[in-house]
């Protein structure tokens, strides 16, 4: 199948990219390169044996859209693009408006033209409300908390009209958990612009020496260490999804949402203290006040993508500490 991937030279697209191009999937990727490195292009055809087409794009310049569809007939959307830092979009709500719902509402209006109708696209846990009850299934009440979140939520409705309103239009949302660590080749992993706010990240900056010590944010949540609860899953794993997903469109019409995690929770000592056995590194940490709007305990209940989808994860916390570490090592996270 020829893919279109926006937002394929970021994290989870370019994992996504090599899994693709590994199945025999040609893939044309449209990025802006506003959170990513072209250099990452050259990487993802060492490791899958193939090469993207590469086109810089911003989602919404819908002439440029519409001129890449004309010239690339495409099968489906694999939609990544978007802007993802929670505490940026409470700043700025503006900017998370314009480029993911825009961005998206651009998208599937050339896609429309172009009589492209399957869609896979990048939901996120962030989409239940804070009151839910771990472990999370699909059906559980929707409300994200700030402009994000709500973003995931408001385009996960526009794909749901569409396919109420064209029978052959199909998409399905990935919620992802908590994504983390990096390709096994070291070639490509998470490279965070400035300070990390995500946990691995930070864990990997502080244990290369680049940050002083993490702080651990809580330490007296009603949990067995008293710290905040997480499904962290491989990016890999991740990325096998979306593979499975194509699949499954072809299979099954209408709109679904499907959560993408292990079902397994995962304290942030824990993770801490995988991070230094696995690696023989040490992390210096520090307990410091609860974040605001951090829940408490959060994962997934994963039956239904191993119902529908035929997926479940296969990486351990193990593999995840394992394989971010190399990528920090590589110098390539720089
Ligand atoms: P990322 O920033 O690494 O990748 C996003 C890519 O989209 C970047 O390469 C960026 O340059 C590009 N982009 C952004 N706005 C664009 C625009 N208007 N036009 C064209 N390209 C644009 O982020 P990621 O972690 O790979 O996340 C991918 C998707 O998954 C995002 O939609 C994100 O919201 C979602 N998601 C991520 C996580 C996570 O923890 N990383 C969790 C849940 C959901
Ligand atoms: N966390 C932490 N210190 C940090 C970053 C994160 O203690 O520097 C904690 C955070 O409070 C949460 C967990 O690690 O309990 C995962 O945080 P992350 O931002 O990676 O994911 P999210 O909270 O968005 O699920």
């Amino acid at each position: 199948m020829k893919l279109l991937v926006t937002g394929g030279t970021g994290y989870i697209g370019s994992h996504t990219c090599v899994e693709l191009l590994q199945a025999g999937h040609a893939v044309v990727i449209a990025d802006n390169l506003s959170n990513s490195s072209s250099a990452v292009l050259e990487r993802i055809a060492r490791i899958a044996g193939k090469a993207p087409a590469f086109h810089k794009l911003d989602l919404r310049d819908a002439q440029g859209l519409q001129a890449l569809l004309q010239r690339n007939p495409v099968a489906a959307v694999m939609h990544f693009a978007g802007v993802k830092a929670v505490a940026e979009s409470v700043a700025d709500p503006l900017k998370y408006y314009d480029n993911n719902v825009n961005g998206s509402l651009t998208l599937f209006a050339a896609m429309r033209e172009f009589g492209v109708k399957r869609v896979v696209f990048s939901s996120s846990a962030t989409v239940y409300g804070a009151q839910a009850v771990s472990p999370i299934g699909e059906r559980a009440a929707t409300a994200p908390a700030n402009p994000y979140g709500r973003t995931k939520l408001m385009i996960e409705e526009m794909l749901r009209d569409l396919c109420t309103a064209d029978p052959e239009f199909r998409a399905v949302a990935l919620r992802y958990f908590n994504p983390v660590g990096a390709h096994v080749s070291g070639l490509i992993g998470e490279a965070p612009q400035g300070t990390p706010n995500n946990l691995m990240p930070y864990i990997c900056q502080v244990a290369a020496g680049k940050l002083p010590e993490l702080r651990v944010f809580g330490k007296d949540y009603p949990t067995k260490d008293g710290t905040a609860i997480r499904d962290y899953l491989h990016v890999t794993d991740l990325a096998r999804g979306h593979v499975q997903a194509l699949d499954y469109l072809e299979r099954v019409p209408g709109f679904s949402a499907v959560n993408l995690g292990t079902g397994r929770g995962t304290s942030v000592l824990e993770m801490l203290q995988t991070f230094e056995r696995v690696n023989q590194v040490r992390v210096p940490w520090k307990s410091a006040d609860r974040r605001p709007g951090d829940t408490v305990i959060t994962y997934a209940d994963p039956a239904l993508a191993g119902t529908a989808l035929n997926w479940r994860t296969q990486r351990t916390l193990e593999d995840m500490c394992r394989d971010a570490w190399r990528w920090q090592k590589s110098g390539l996270a720089d």
